[in-house]
């Protein structure tokens, strides 16, 4: 039985999206300097799982399906359901070295999320939990690569979303019986030049009279009115795949989305003009926890190669084996362990709702919180290992091709374990990696993918079990009162 491949993927995206860059209308982003290396890494995922060796630990046959599809569609019913499914998306994140944060599966873990908690729909009303149990089936039976847009776009954060300018944030501005009519803006659809479909909804608290912000929905990336603004393309400022290797490689960029009187027919509409329902579509069902904890699993691999990078910068200058540079990798390794023992942690101790099995919430959200100070902290420290390793570099690999400048660079490029050209390679992807447009843009994304601290740090707060904790304290304070102390000092 088939699943789908990259190829397929690949011809997907020819479907007459509307993607602006650089002033210009983009005629296909499988070809478009800007766009394509990233497109090929997303469709080698699809190649990955539909490997002979891969595909039954990568995909399921989901019910009422003729194909195979992504294990990152299966709603766990166990612990064992749960590590599985782990396994595949760490699997998927490998390919990108964990550099892809919006590979399909984050989406797919929200889709589904919501889809576990469909009773919170059919309390909003039934034809809208019919329409999100619907396109939930739909979107899984073909695999599909969903991204979303569910914050708005930044303008003046003192004010409410429903005080912004007229046509700033995303609304409904007219419905009639074949559905909604919707303008205005969300803010960057990571990954959207390369998904096939967008989700659209409203993740920032709203208030009652906001309503006509207060929507969720799903439309195909040709759908027509829908403008994707990108932003700028490291991948096409990649000087080459020796210089930038993950730049030139995995840009999955980020995109201002423009509704531009975008008809959305009612059968693609989840929530429709409930300010509460936009924040239980996420927060009453498991939907958070699933596309939160899909990011914790992908970190997991990252960090893994992050440190690896670091010990591998010690070995090009030959500082390993220094105490002082052999406890800061002992730090970082120590990083690497918490990430994956948090990931444990939360698989370990969670519990079923209904007929699901969920990660603990709480651990989630810590992990979260201490993950998205980690993150910068992580790439100063590889910085501080490194030195002017990562500046001293060869302007470009067109550098090596020079008669004149080749052997000055093999003289001066020295190091204790490397030859100079593999020396050059590693700390050009080191580079890449911490200190590049590309790696800044990665810091600015684990700091903020999930929200603001203080967002995170709220949802760690409501969901620690401060009674069992405040106990503790009382039930030490419940041990002794100062008329016993006062009552024995006098004996
Ligand atoms: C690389 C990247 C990719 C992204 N991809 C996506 C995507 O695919 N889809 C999507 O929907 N979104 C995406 N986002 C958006 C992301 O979800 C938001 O950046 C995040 O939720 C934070 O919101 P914000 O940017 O409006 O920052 P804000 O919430 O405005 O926070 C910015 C800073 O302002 C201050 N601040 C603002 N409000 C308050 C307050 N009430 N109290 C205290 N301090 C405050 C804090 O210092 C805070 O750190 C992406 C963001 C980045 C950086």
């Amino acid at each position: 039985m088939q699943c789908k491949t990259g190829a397929e993927h690949l011809s997907s995206l020819r479907d007459g999206r509307t993607v602006y860059i650089d002033g210009r209308l983009v005629d296909d982003v499988t070809t478009h300097p800007a766009y394509r290396n990233a497109a090929l890494s997303a469709a080698r995922l699809y190649d990955y799982q539909a490997r002979p060796e891969n595909i039954e630990a990568m995909t399921f046959v989901p019910e009422g399906g003729d194909r195979r599809v992504n294990l990152c569609w299966q709603m766990p019913r166990t612990y064992d359901e749960l590590v599985q499914r782990r396994r595949a998306l760490q699997a998927w994140a490998q390919v990108s070295y964990g550099f892809m944060g919006r590979s399909p599966d984050h989406v797919a873990s929200t889709i589904i999320g919501q889809r576990m908690g469909l009773e919170v729909f059919e309390k909003h009303g039934s034809a809208r939990a019919k329409a999100l149990a619907d396109y939930v089936d739909y979107a899984t039976r073909r695999d599909l690569f969903l991204t979303y847009v569910i914050v708005n776009p930044q303008a003046d954060r003192s004010k409410d979303w429903g005080e912004q300018v007229e046509e700033l944030v995303a609304r409904i501005v007219d419905e009639d019986s074949s559905g909604l009519t919707i303008r205005g803006a969300k803010m960057l659809g990571t990954s959207a030049i390369m998904a096939n479909e967008l989700f659209v909804a409203n993740l920032q608290p709203l208030k009652p009279g906001e309503e006509s912000l207060a929507f969720s929905c799903a439309l195909p990336m040709n759908t027509a009115g829908l403008r994707v603004l990108s932003r700028k393309s490291y991948e096409a400022h990649a000087v080459s795949v020796f210089d930038n290797p993950l730049s030139a490689r995995f840009d999955e960029n980020d995109a201002l989305i423009y509704f531009d009187n975008v008809k959305v027919p009612w059968e693609r509409v989840f929530v429709h003009r409930d300010t509460d329902m936009c924040r239980a579509q996420f927060h009453d069902t498991p939907s958070h926890i699933f596309q939160n904890y899909q990011a914790q699993i992908r970190l997991s691999v990252k960090m893994k190669f992050l440190v690896g990078l670091a010990h591998k910068i010690t070995e090009a200058i030959g500082t390993t084996n220094m105490p002082q540079v052999l406890e800061q990798l002992g730090g970082l390794a120590a990083d690497a362990g918490m990430v994956e023992a948090m990931l444990s942690g939360m698989e370990a101790s969670g519990a079923k709702r209904g007929g699901y099995y969920l990660p603990n919430r709480h651990l989630l959200y810590a992990a979260q919180v201490i993950t998205q100070g980690l993150y910068p902290r992580l790439m100063h420290l590889i910085r501080d290992l490194a030195g002017g390793a990562l500046i001293m570099l060869p302007s470009s690999y067109r550098d090596w091709a020079n008669p004149e400048l080749a052997p000055i660079l093999r003289k001066t490029q020295r190091s204790p374990n490397f030859n100079s050209e593999d020396k050059v390679k590693l700390l050009k992807a080191a580079w890449d990696a911490v200190g590049s447009e590309f790696a800044s843009r990665h810091t600015q994304y684990e700091m903020f993918y999930a929200g603001a601290r203080f967002v995170t740090t709220g949802h760690s707060y409501r969901t620690f079990d401060w009674g069992a904790a405040c106990g503790m304290v009382d039930h030490l304070l419940s041990t002794y009162d100062l008329a016993d102390v006062v009552n024995t000092a006098g004996q």
